[in-house]
């Protein structure tokens, strides 16, 4: 049996099925420690795949 439907690797997530949470130094904290001024986003299921990993093509 071989499967028709194409599939790839999502180029969002990389086939990691999530985005990973980021994060990043707020601008308003510029001078301050960079600990305390880190802004973080949480881990969220990918929206181009919906957490498949895989796009059909
Ligand atoms: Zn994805």
């Amino acid at each position: 049996m071989s499967q028709e439907t194409k599939k790839s690797v999502c180029p969002t997530c990389q086939g990691k099925k999530v985005i990973e949470g980021v994060c990043e130094t707020s601008g308003e904290w510029q001078g301050n420690d960079t600990a305390d001024g880190q802004v973080c986003t949480p881990d969220q299921k990918c929206p181009t795949c919906n957490g498949t990993g895989y796009v059909e093509e």
